[in-house]
């Protein structure tokens, strides 16, 4: 049976290599939710629109190409996969993602998406509002230095220098905006397991989620 899987959780848990593994690992298809926020903020920066913009931004959705391919998003054709995760996206995404109608254009999307099931989807509202009937929903949780540790390895590793102490606070500030926010907050869905991948390997979280969803008939 093809199942939707949801993954939510606060930045840095770990979701998208746990959600691209085990989409892999189930031959399902792999959407990353957190990458169409981050690429209309990128479009945003590109195009001078301001973050507390919301007709601007709802207007500048309509005119951008937004698509996945192979759990990869394209903006207008071309590859941002490294470019929507610069400090400057990072630091505007949660002010841009708390607008209500920027949020309900990106979920319609985002069920449109998933619509034909066999899908894993990460994100913050991915099981409590794009899909509540989902199957399978988990919740990724870890300490906050051990979330700022694995996102200052992984700039790091594209080349982005940044202080480990900036890391902590921006990622600290963007959680609080968005559990705080009226629509869309990021918080454990109904019927959520919650994981907490401190000190677990990817391995032995994609195991325990890949177990949990192999008895639920994936
Ligand atoms: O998952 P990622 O860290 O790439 O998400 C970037 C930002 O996009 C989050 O901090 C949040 O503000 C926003 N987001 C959201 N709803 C989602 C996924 C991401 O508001 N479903």
């Amino acid at each position: 049976m093809k199942l939707r899987i949801t993954i939510d959780g606060p930045a840095g848990a770990g979701k998208s290599t746990v959600a691209r593994e085990l989409a892999q690992a189930l031959g399902y298809g792999y959407l990353d939710t957190g990458a169409m926020y981050r690429a209309l903020t990128l479009a945003a920066l590109r195009n001078g629109v301001g973050g507390d913009n919301e007709a601007g931004l709802k207007d500048l959705l309509e005119t951008i190409d937004l698509r996945l391919e192979h759990g990869h998003l394209r903006l207008d054709g071309a590859d941002v996969a490294d470019e929507i995760r610069q400090p400057a996206v990072d630091r505007m995404v949660s002010l841009v993602a708390a607008h209500p109608s920027v949020r309900t254009a990106l979920v319609a999307r985002q069920r449109q998406m998933a619509s034909a099931g066999g899908v894993v989807m990460d994100g913050r509202d991915a099981g409590s509002v794009v899909l509540p009937e989902a199957e399978c929903k988990f919740f990724l949780t870890a300490s906050l230095a051990a979330r700022a540790g694995r996102r200052h390895r992984e700039m790091l590793a594209q080349g982005v220098r940044v202080d480990i102490v900036d890391v902590e606070r921006e990622m600290a500030s963007r959680d609080a905006q968005d559990e705080m926010r009226a629509v869309g907050a990021l918080k454990v869905p109904e019927g959520a397991i919650v994981v907490d991948t401190t000190g677990l390997s990817v391995a032995e979280v994609v195991e325990r989620l890949l177990n949990y969803c192999r008895e639920r008939g994936a």
